[in-house]
């Protein structure tokens, strides 16, 4: 096994891995796929537990240190609590975190509190109508129960809420008065075109400029927070308010310039950046008798040739107005 510290042409290290465990989901929320779903992966092209510890074990000594978890939707993998207890019990990871929309949570309640300090929750509206509007479930009440039973457990939230012109703008400000009695961090993020059927010119035009604005001129005493090293969210708090809100400008791509990630799709392929179409095939050599360093080798070298940032990946797709694939499929 090689030590060494993962590291792109363009200076930056690379220390965390966002690893997808499955394409599946049990919502359709029309930004991230159609209403049909997709066609979904054979469970023969899926990545078992097994080569995903492995890979695990092989980007720990290449200085991944910070993993999340994501999906489609992580919780619908058969097993998952035990892939993550091992993760935990055997990686150990300095920093481990999962993003879920929250939907079968009750079930895990026990374990979650032992795993993670803090979950990412996918929810865009505080309205029941206009959660069916956008997911095409009713599972909003669902989901709210379960956020407040992560809050009782003491599991810190951090919610994801993808900000759709037309569609849930007036909950914006809701949002942010949530966090005056609730200590949780509401993030906005920019829509971005991975739906499978659109591309970049449909998304919303309410970047993280027009959001800031919107809720400036609601709430006039804002703090803006300290921003970690390569975090991708600007932080503010009210005020006396209990919790804080971010905007990530996942489409404004401003923070490209500290990116220190990378990601393995549910399907073993390593994508060097979000916006990128292509990405370097690890499963047939994890399936092969390749030795450890060997594999290793081939993700150095894939980081070696990590895009300058998302504008420079999304070029290299097949130029400016191409589909881009659902979001489930890449892990967010
Ligand atoms: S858009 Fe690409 S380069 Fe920019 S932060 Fe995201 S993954 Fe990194």
């Amino acid at each position: 096994m090689k030590h060494f510290q993962l590291k792109d042409s363009h200076g930056r290290h690379i220390n965390y891995l966002r690893l997808a465990v499955t394409d599946r989901c049990n919502l359709r929320c029309f930004y991230c796929m159609p209403e049909k779903g997709i066609q979904f992966l054979d469970k023969k092209e899926l990545m078992t537990y097994e080569e995903m510890i492995r890979l695990l074990h092989l980007v720990k000594t290449l200085g991944v240190n910070k993993i999340r978890i994501t999906g489609g939707e992580p919780f619908v993998r058969k097993d998952l609590i035990h892939f993550l207890k091992e993760v935990k019990k055997d990686i150990q990871p300095t920093s481990f975190s999962i993003t879920s929309n929250a939907t079968l949570l009750h079930h895990y309640m026990d374990d979650i509190p032992d795993l993670f300090n803090a979950m990412n929750i996918s929810l865009d509206t505080l309205d029941r109508e206009r959660f069916f509007a956008i997911t095409r479930r009713d599972n909003y009440e669902l989901v709210v129960g379960n956020i407040q039973a992560l809050l009782r457990s003491g599991v810190g939230v951090k919610v994801n809420a993808v900000v759709m012109s037309g569609k849930n703008t007036q909950d914006i400000l809701p949002f942010v008065e949530w966090t005056r009695k609730e200590n949780i961090e509401v993030r906005f993020i920019e829509e971005m075109p991975f739906n499978g059927s659109r591309d970049s010119k449909d998304v919303s035009n309410w970047n993280y400029q027009k959001i800031l604005a919107h809720i400036k001129g609601e709430f006039k005493d804002i703090e803006t927070l300290p921003t970690p090293p390569s975090s991708t969210s600007m932080m503010y708090q009210v005020k006396g308010f209990k919790g804080k809100f971010g905007i990530i400008p996942a489409f404004s791509r401003t923070f490209c310039g500290t990116c220190n990630r990378i990601r393995i799709t549910a399907k073993g392929q390593l994508r060097t950046c979000l916006y990128s179409s292509k990405g370097t095939d690890l499963l047939p050599a994890l399936r092969s008798d390749m030795p450890d360093e060997q594999i290793q080798d081939i993700i150095i070298n894939a980081v070696l040739h990590k895009e300058k940032d998302g504008f420079e990946a999304a070029e290299r797709r097949f130029g400016p107005s191409s589909i881009y694939e659902s979001m489930t499929t890449i892990g967010g």
